[in-house]
Protein backbone atom coordinates (compact mmCIF):
# COMPACT_ATOMS: atom_id res chain seq x y z
CA UNK A 1 0.00 0.00 0.00
CA UNK A 2 2.04 3.14 -1.21
CA UNK A 3 2.08 6.91 0.07
CA UNK A 4 0.82 8.64 -2.95
CA UNK A 5 0.04 12.37 -1.41
CA UNK A 6 1.32 14.86 1.19
CA UNK A 7 -0.55 17.88 1.74
CA UNK A 8 -0.17 20.58 4.53
CA UNK A 9 -2.96 22.96 5.90
CA UNK A 10 -3.61 25.04 8.71
CA UNK A 11 -5.33 24.37 12.09
CA UNK A 12 -6.02 27.74 14.18
CA UNK A 13 -8.29 27.66 17.34
CA UNK A 14 -8.77 29.91 20.18
CA UNK A 15 -7.50 29.23 23.91
CA UNK A 16 -10.01 29.47 26.68
CA UNK A 17 -7.65 31.77 28.62
CA UNK A 18 -4.28 32.48 27.77
CA UNK A 19 -1.60 30.14 28.19
CA UNK A 20 1.30 31.30 30.73
CA UNK A 21 4.68 30.08 31.50
CA UNK A 22 8.08 31.15 32.23
CA UNK A 23 9.29 30.88 28.40
CA UNK A 24 5.93 32.41 26.61
CA UNK A 25 2.56 33.57 27.04
CA UNK A 26 0.21 32.38 24.05
CA UNK A 27 -3.54 33.16 22.86
CA UNK A 28 -4.10 30.79 20.15
CA UNK A 29 -3.60 27.34 18.91
CA UNK A 30 -2.05 28.02 15.26
CA UNK A 31 -0.66 25.01 14.06
CA UNK A 32 0.01 22.85 11.06
CA UNK A 33 -2.19 20.18 9.97
CA UNK A 34 -0.50 17.36 7.50
CA UNK A 35 -2.46 14.63 5.79
CA UNK A 36 -0.97 11.14 3.82
CA UNK A 37 -3.17 9.54 1.27
CA UNK A 38 -2.54 6.25 0.41
CA UNK A 39 -3.49 4.59 -2.93
CA UNK A 40 -6.32 2.73 -0.97
CA UNK A 41 -7.83 5.97 -1.00
CA UNK A 42 -7.60 6.02 2.66
CA UNK A 43 -6.17 9.32 4.52
CA UNK A 44 -4.40 9.75 7.93
CA UNK A 45 -3.67 13.30 9.32
CA UNK A 46 -1.03 14.83 11.78
CA UNK A 47 -0.86 18.40 13.58
CA UNK A 48 2.39 20.32 14.76
CA UNK A 49 2.84 23.55 16.43
CA UNK A 50 5.22 26.04 15.97
CA UNK A 51 6.79 25.87 18.96
CA UNK A 52 10.09 27.75 18.19
CA UNK A 53 11.30 28.81 22.08
CA UNK A 54 11.62 25.05 22.90
CA UNK A 55 11.61 23.05 19.66
CA UNK A 56 13.11 26.14 17.31
CA UNK A 57 10.78 24.98 14.38
CA UNK A 58 7.96 28.03 12.93
CA UNK A 59 5.22 27.26 11.00
CA UNK A 60 7.08 28.63 7.43
CA UNK A 61 10.05 26.55 8.34
CA UNK A 62 7.56 23.16 9.92
CA UNK A 63 5.53 23.17 6.32
CA UNK A 64 8.82 23.85 4.43
CA UNK A 65 10.58 20.75 6.12
CA UNK A 66 7.35 18.49 4.82
CA UNK A 67 6.85 19.99 1.12
CA UNK A 68 10.49 19.69 0.60
CA UNK A 69 12.18 17.17 2.52
CA UNK A 70 10.19 14.79 4.39
CA UNK A 71 7.47 14.26 1.07
CA UNK A 72 9.75 13.84 -1.48
CA UNK A 73 11.52 11.12 0.97
CA UNK A 74 8.58 8.86 1.48
CA UNK A 75 6.09 9.44 -1.25
CA UNK A 76 5.85 6.39 -3.40
CA UNK A 77 6.99 3.79 -0.12
CA UNK A 78 5.24 0.84 0.83
CA UNK A 79 3.67 1.59 4.08
CA UNK A 80 3.33 -1.98 5.30
CA UNK A 81 7.12 -1.74 5.67
CA UNK A 82 5.99 0.61 8.11
CA UNK A 83 9.64 0.48 9.95
CA UNK A 84 11.34 1.43 6.98
CA UNK A 85 9.40 4.26 6.08
CA UNK A 86 9.87 5.79 9.45
CA UNK A 87 13.66 5.20 9.12
CA UNK A 88 13.13 7.40 6.22
CA UNK A 89 10.99 9.91 7.77
CA UNK A 90 13.67 10.66 11.00
CA UNK A 91 16.62 10.20 8.43
CA UNK A 92 15.98 12.86 5.44
CA UNK A 93 17.17 15.85 7.46
CA UNK A 94 18.41 16.58 11.23
CA UNK A 95 16.10 18.09 13.92
CA UNK A 96 12.88 19.44 12.80
CA UNK A 97 11.11 17.08 14.96
CA UNK A 98 7.64 18.55 15.34
CA UNK A 99 7.55 18.61 11.50
CA UNK A 100 8.43 14.86 11.33
CA UNK A 101 6.07 14.36 14.31
CA UNK A 102 2.90 15.29 12.47
CA UNK A 103 3.96 12.90 9.69
CA UNK A 104 4.58 9.80 11.83
CA UNK A 105 1.45 10.06 13.68
CA UNK A 106 -0.46 10.62 10.25
CA UNK A 107 1.17 7.51 8.75
CA UNK A 108 0.31 5.85 12.08
CA UNK A 109 -3.31 6.83 11.34
CA UNK A 110 -3.32 5.78 7.61
CA UNK A 111 -1.55 2.60 8.98
CA UNK A 112 -4.37 1.62 10.98
CA UNK A 113 -7.32 2.53 8.79
CA UNK A 114 -5.87 0.42 6.34
CA UNK A 115 -5.05 -2.57 8.97
CA UNK A 116 -9.01 -1.44 10.22
CA UNK A 117 -8.03 -1.17 13.75
CA UNK A 118 -7.24 1.42 16.35
CA UNK A 119 -3.82 2.55 16.53
CA UNK A 120 -3.75 2.14 20.32
CA UNK A 121 -4.17 -1.52 20.31
CA UNK A 122 -1.96 -2.29 17.30
CA UNK A 123 0.83 -0.50 19.73
CA UNK A 124 0.02 -3.15 22.43
CA UNK A 125 -2.50 -1.14 24.59
CA UNK A 126 -5.28 -2.89 26.79
CA UNK A 127 -5.66 0.84 29.32
CA UNK A 128 -8.88 2.13 27.67
CA UNK A 129 -9.27 5.43 30.11
CA UNK A 130 -6.63 6.99 31.68
CA UNK A 131 -6.29 10.62 33.93
CA UNK A 132 -4.73 13.72 33.17
CA UNK A 133 -3.55 16.74 34.65
CA UNK A 134 -4.49 20.60 33.54
CA UNK A 135 -2.02 23.37 33.45
CA UNK A 136 -2.78 26.40 35.33
CA UNK A 137 -0.75 29.17 33.74
CA UNK A 138 1.97 31.03 35.78
CA UNK A 139 0.02 34.77 37.17
CA UNK A 140 -0.62 36.58 40.20
CA UNK A 141 -0.89 34.81 43.64
CA UNK A 142 -4.92 34.99 43.86
CA UNK A 143 -5.79 34.30 39.81
CA UNK A 144 -3.72 30.83 40.06
CA UNK A 145 -5.84 30.10 43.18
CA UNK A 146 -8.82 30.74 41.69
CA UNK A 147 -8.08 28.93 38.12
CA UNK A 148 -6.86 25.96 40.53
CA UNK A 149 -10.19 25.78 42.16
CA UNK A 150 -11.72 26.16 38.96
CA UNK A 151 -9.97 23.50 37.71
CA UNK A 152 -11.27 21.48 40.92
CA UNK A 153 -14.97 21.89 39.93
CA UNK A 154 -14.00 20.78 36.84
CA UNK A 155 -13.41 17.79 38.24
CA UNK A 156 -9.47 17.58 37.68
CA UNK A 157 -7.62 15.78 40.35
CA UNK A 158 -4.04 16.50 39.40
CA UNK A 159 -3.09 20.25 38.70
CA UNK A 160 0.21 21.05 36.80
CA UNK A 161 1.37 24.21 38.09
CA UNK A 162 3.78 26.63 36.52
CA UNK A 163 6.46 29.07 37.76
CA UNK A 164 9.46 30.02 37.35
CA UNK A 165 9.06 33.34 36.31
CA UNK A 166 9.26 35.38 39.20
CA UNK A 167 11.41 32.63 41.57
CA UNK A 168 10.90 35.20 44.82
CA UNK A 169 7.12 34.63 44.55
CA UNK A 170 6.93 30.57 43.50
CA UNK A 171 7.07 29.15 46.81
CA UNK A 172 4.14 31.94 48.28
CA UNK A 173 2.02 30.98 44.95
CA UNK A 174 2.35 26.87 45.49
CA UNK A 175 1.65 27.41 48.95
CA UNK A 176 -1.50 29.47 48.63
CA UNK A 177 -2.51 27.03 46.21
CA UNK A 178 -2.23 23.70 48.39
CA UNK A 179 -4.09 26.05 51.31
CA UNK A 180 -7.04 26.25 48.88
CA UNK A 181 -7.41 22.90 47.26
CA UNK A 182 -6.69 21.10 49.94
CA UNK A 183 -4.65 17.87 50.44
CA UNK A 184 -6.12 15.53 47.65
CA UNK A 185 -5.07 17.27 44.98
CA UNK A 186 -1.57 16.15 42.65
CA UNK A 187 0.54 19.13 42.49
CA UNK A 188 3.29 18.76 39.68
CA UNK A 189 5.36 21.68 39.55
CA UNK A 190 6.69 23.55 36.06
CA UNK A 191 9.57 25.86 36.41
CA UNK A 192 10.28 25.48 32.70
CA UNK A 193 14.14 26.35 33.10
CA UNK A 194 12.87 29.42 35.37
CA UNK A 195 15.73 28.68 37.92
CA UNK A 196 19.27 28.46 38.71
CA UNK A 197 20.72 25.27 40.48
CA UNK A 198 21.36 27.21 43.70
CA UNK A 199 17.50 28.88 43.47
CA UNK A 200 16.20 25.49 42.81
CA UNK A 201 17.36 23.41 45.69
CA UNK A 202 16.23 25.97 47.66
CA UNK A 203 12.63 26.35 46.25
CA UNK A 204 12.44 22.94 46.23
CA UNK A 205 13.57 22.57 49.86
CA UNK A 206 10.99 25.51 50.85
CA UNK A 207 8.16 23.85 49.38
CA UNK A 208 9.02 20.10 51.04
CA UNK A 209 9.77 22.07 54.60
CA UNK A 210 6.50 24.38 54.40
CA UNK A 211 4.16 20.99 53.52
CA UNK A 212 3.76 21.59 49.92
CA UNK A 213 4.60 18.03 48.71
CA UNK A 214 4.77 18.57 45.45
CA UNK A 215 4.69 15.50 43.44
CA UNK A 216 7.36 16.22 41.08
CA UNK A 217 9.02 19.54 40.02
CA UNK A 218 9.62 19.59 36.12
CA UNK A 219 12.61 20.85 34.58
CA UNK A 220 13.63 23.39 37.33
CA UNK A 221 17.00 24.34 35.34
CA UNK A 222 18.04 25.21 31.75
CA UNK A 223 17.80 21.95 29.21
CA UNK A 224 21.40 22.04 28.24
CA UNK A 225 22.55 22.32 31.78
CA UNK A 226 23.24 18.67 32.85
CA UNK A 227 25.09 19.30 35.81
CA UNK A 228 22.19 21.27 36.91
CA UNK A 229 19.83 19.27 36.73
CA UNK A 230 21.80 16.46 38.26
CA UNK A 231 22.83 18.94 40.96
CA UNK A 232 19.19 19.58 42.11
CA UNK A 233 18.24 16.04 41.53
CA UNK A 234 20.79 15.16 43.97
CA UNK A 235 19.82 17.44 46.64
CA UNK A 236 16.07 17.66 46.68
CA UNK A 237 13.73 14.57 48.17
CA UNK A 238 11.33 15.05 45.70
CA UNK A 239 11.21 14.15 42.21
CA UNK A 240 12.53 15.78 39.09
CA UNK A 241 10.76 15.37 35.52
CA UNK A 242 13.25 16.29 32.81
CA UNK A 243 11.08 18.10 29.42
CA UNK A 244 13.36 20.51 27.50
CA UNK A 245 16.44 18.66 28.03
CA UNK A 246 15.10 14.99 26.84
CA UNK A 247 14.19 15.54 22.86
CA UNK A 248 15.82 12.05 21.66
CA UNK A 249 16.18 8.52 23.19
CA UNK A 250 19.83 9.45 23.22
CA UNK A 251 19.48 12.72 25.71
CA UNK A 252 16.93 10.10 27.33
CA UNK A 253 20.08 7.42 27.88
CA UNK A 254 21.96 10.85 29.00
CA UNK A 255 19.69 12.20 31.94
CA UNK A 256 18.89 8.72 33.43
CA UNK A 257 22.34 7.21 32.87
CA UNK A 258 23.70 10.54 34.53
CA UNK A 259 20.67 10.48 37.56
CA UNK A 260 20.05 14.36 35.86
CA UNK A 261 16.38 13.40 36.58
CA UNK A 262 14.27 10.58 38.24
CA UNK A 263 11.61 10.78 35.49
CA UNK A 264 10.96 11.77 31.84
CA UNK A 265 8.36 13.85 30.04
CA UNK A 266 7.77 12.66 26.11
CA UNK A 267 6.17 14.88 24.10
CA UNK A 268 5.85 13.78 20.37
CA UNK A 269 6.83 17.37 19.09
CA UNK A 270 10.38 16.58 20.75
CA UNK A 271 10.58 13.13 19.77
CA UNK A 272 9.75 13.57 16.25
CA UNK A 273 6.51 11.21 17.05
CA UNK A 274 5.19 8.15 18.59
CA UNK A 275 7.91 5.95 16.75
CA UNK A 276 11.12 7.70 18.44
CA UNK A 277 8.94 7.74 21.32
CA UNK A 278 8.41 4.07 21.49
CA UNK A 279 12.58 3.79 21.86
CA UNK A 280 12.38 6.44 24.27
CA UNK A 281 9.50 4.43 26.46
CA UNK A 282 12.06 1.23 26.41
CA UNK A 283 14.86 3.19 27.58
CA UNK A 284 12.66 4.53 30.20
CA UNK A 285 11.76 0.64 31.12
CA UNK A 286 15.11 -0.38 31.05
CA UNK A 287 16.16 2.65 33.99
CA UNK A 288 13.01 1.67 35.77
CA UNK A 289 12.04 5.48 35.08
CA UNK A 290 8.44 6.36 35.32
CA UNK A 291 7.19 9.03 32.08
CA UNK A 292 4.98 11.47 31.39
CA UNK A 293 3.26 11.98 28.17
CA UNK A 294 3.23 16.06 27.90
CA UNK A 295 1.77 17.88 24.94
CA UNK A 296 2.40 21.45 23.56
CA UNK A 297 -0.48 24.13 23.11
CA UNK A 298 -2.06 21.40 20.73
CA UNK A 299 -5.40 20.55 19.56
CA UNK A 300 -7.14 17.22 19.79
CA UNK A 301 -5.94 16.06 16.61
CA UNK A 302 -2.26 15.77 17.90
CA UNK A 303 -2.94 15.08 21.29
CA UNK A 304 -5.07 11.84 20.17
CA UNK A 305 -2.01 10.76 18.71
CA UNK A 306 -0.23 10.87 22.45
CA UNK A 307 -3.08 9.15 24.18
CA UNK A 308 -2.90 6.12 21.88
CA UNK A 309 0.90 6.09 22.71
CA UNK A 310 -0.27 6.38 26.76
CA UNK A 311 -2.72 3.89 26.09
CA UNK A 312 -0.50 1.53 25.16
CA UNK A 313 2.37 1.56 26.93
CA UNK A 314 2.84 1.19 30.83
CA UNK A 315 5.76 2.62 31.37
CA UNK A 316 3.63 6.34 31.00
CA UNK A 317 2.43 6.72 34.49
CA UNK A 318 1.91 10.32 34.19
CA UNK A 319 -0.68 12.03 31.73
CA UNK A 320 -0.25 15.97 30.95
CA UNK A 321 -2.84 15.96 27.78
CA UNK A 322 -4.17 19.01 28.51
CA UNK A 323 -4.62 20.87 25.13
CA UNK A 324 -7.90 19.80 24.31
CA UNK A 325 -9.03 21.25 27.62
CA UNK A 326 -7.31 24.11 27.27
CA UNK A 327 -8.73 25.19 23.55
CA UNK A 328 -11.94 27.24 23.90
CA UNK A 329 -13.59 24.30 21.66
CA UNK A 330 -13.22 20.58 20.41
CA UNK A 331 -13.39 20.98 16.48
CA UNK A 332 -13.33 17.74 14.73
CA UNK A 333 -15.31 14.22 16.01
CA UNK A 334 -13.96 10.67 15.79
CA UNK A 335 -10.78 9.29 18.28
CA UNK A 336 -10.10 9.56 21.74
CA UNK A 337 -12.55 11.34 24.27
CA UNK A 338 -11.48 14.22 26.72
CA UNK A 339 -13.96 14.42 29.07
CA UNK A 340 -12.23 17.03 31.55
CA UNK A 341 -9.41 14.61 33.72
CA UNK A 342 -10.44 11.34 31.95
CA UNK A 343 -8.97 10.12 28.53
CA UNK A 344 -11.49 7.47 27.35
CA UNK A 345 -10.09 5.66 24.22
CA UNK A 346 -12.42 4.18 21.21
CA UNK A 347 -12.02 1.61 18.47
CA UNK A 348 -12.08 4.25 15.68
CA UNK A 349 -9.42 2.82 13.23
CA UNK A 350 -6.23 4.42 13.00
CA UNK A 351 -6.34 7.70 15.53
CA UNK A 352 -9.32 7.87 14.68
CA UNK A 353 -10.06 11.95 14.54
CA UNK A 354 -11.87 13.10 11.76
CA UNK A 355 -10.56 16.28 10.27
CA UNK A 356 -12.22 18.44 7.62
CA UNK A 357 -10.87 19.71 4.46
CA UNK A 358 -8.33 22.11 5.61
CA UNK A 359 -5.93 21.44 2.60
CA UNK A 360 -3.98 23.32 0.26
MG1 LIG B 1 7.25 21.15 30.85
Amino acid sequence: MRIRHIQVGRISLPLAHPFKTALRTVERVDDVAVRVIGENGLEGCGEAPATAVITGETTGSITCAIRDYIAPAIVGLDLMDLDGVMEKLQRCMVHNTSAKAAVDMALLDLWGKTLNAPLWRLLGGARKSFETDLTISVNGVDEMVRDSLEAVARGFHILKVKVGKDSAADVERLAAIRAAVGPDVALRVDANQGWTPREAVRIITALEEAGVGPELVEQPVAAGDFDGMRYVTAHVHTPILADESVFSPADAVRVLRERAADYVNIKLMKTGGIWPALKLCAIAETFNAPCMIGCMLESQLSVAAAAHLAAAKGVITMADLDGPSLCACEPFPGGPNFDGPIVTMTDDPGVGVQVPDLWN
